[in-house]
């Protein structure tokens, strides 16, 4: 019987120890971490998923885990946790978020310091994240770290060590833990999802930085099916680039976001070559506010339901929060 929370574990340091000489790396199964939390509810099935640092975790690994985790929703689970690696987090927790259509939440947590550390953080965020999945209905995916709960598509991981790392840039988080119980105080307006890939289109990022001529971006475009270019401020890059632009966009789709880390793409504010407003009239599809990192998941998952150009456009317009007349152009 499928019990009323799952706890679907993929590995980092939440689920690390030190087998022997060298450093630690993941080997806790999904019940060691549950055994590890004073006062966890016992209605919960552990599920040793993958045992991975974050850094190895692929989208593959993401649809088979939600393909699970839907047949145990199915089968009457109220919701779920994945415990997983730090690093790659606001990106799993966006690819689920984008293909999960359920009520239940799905919380993805982890941890900064491994159970081998003083004070390790792992055991309070999986007693928060069991009590968000526990409680909160229609939230899509959920990221709970620090007694925050942070939607997928705005938290990012913005310190290297620290444990207050996640910050749901531009806007806030969700909610925190207040003495142990959800209190949500920027509910989650919508939800926009896709069909689970099957195959994966190759789309890679690629940041503006000073002087560069673009010739690296020519080179690597020449794999892709699609690419992020995260500009300059709102949306720059070098006046150079723009003959390689008009070529990019004539062969994949080309997203705009800034690498700034927050703050969206601006669409008429500067008009010289190279700028956002000359670049998006080549035809680059602006991200709006959405972070490079999550825009080439978004591109990913568009392309690989067949999206159109016009359906990429809006896609991006609605998921980026900066068109009020798109609608999210999938079922
Ligand atoms: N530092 C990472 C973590 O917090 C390592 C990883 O992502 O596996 O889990």
């Amino acid at each position: 019987m499928p019990g009323d929370i799952v706890v679907a574990a993929l590995g980092g340091t939440i689920a690390s120890a030190r087998p022997s000489a060298g450093g630690v790396a993941p080997s806790l199964t999904a019940q060691d971490l549950i055994d590890a939390v004073p006062g966890l509810p016992s209605n919960v099935e552990a599920l040793s998923f993958r045992s991975l640092p974050g850094s190895s975790v692929t989208v593959p690994d993401l649809m088979a885990l939600h393909r699970l985790l839907s047949e145990r929703f199915a089968a009457g689970a109220a919701g779920a946790v994945v415990t997983q690696g730090t690093d790659t987090i606001e990106e799993s927790a966006y690819a689920l978020d984008l293909v999960h259509r359920g009520p239940q939440p799905i919380v993805v947590t982890g941890a900064m310091r491994n159970p081998m550390l003083a004070g390790p953080d792992g055991p309070a965020n999986l007693l928060g994240a069991v009590t968000v999945a526990g409680s909160l209905s229609d939230v899509g995916c959920v990221v709970v770290f620090a007694d925050e709960i942070h939607p997928a598509a705005r938290v990012r991981k913005t310190h290297s060590t620290g444990i207050a790392t996640f910050v749901s840039v531009d806007g806030g988080p969700l909610g925190y833990l207040v003495e142990g119980a959800p209190v949500v105080v920027n509910p989650r307006a919508s939800r926009h999802t896709l069909p689970r890939p099957s195959a994966l289109p190759n789309v890679g990022i690629y940041p503006a930085s000073l002087g560069d001529d673009g010739s690296a971006l020519a080179a690597m475009a020449t794999v892709l099916d699609g690419v992020v270019i995260a500009g300059f401020g709102v949306g720059h890059v070098p006046s150079g680039w723009t003959p390689l632009i008009d070529s990019l966009c004539a062969r994949m789709p080309v997203v705009l976001a800034t690498r700034t880390g927050s703050g969206p793409v601006l669409h008429r504010t500067y008009g010289y070559p190279g700028s956002e407003s000359d670049l998006q009239r080549r035809g680059a599809v602006p991200a709006g506010f959405l972070h490079p990192y999550k825009a080439r998941l978004l591109l990913q998952f568009a392309l690989a339901a067949g999206a159109s150009s016009a359906q990429i456009r809006a896609a991006f317009g609605v998921a980026g929060q900066v068109s009020s007349t798109e609608r999210w152009p999938f079922l």
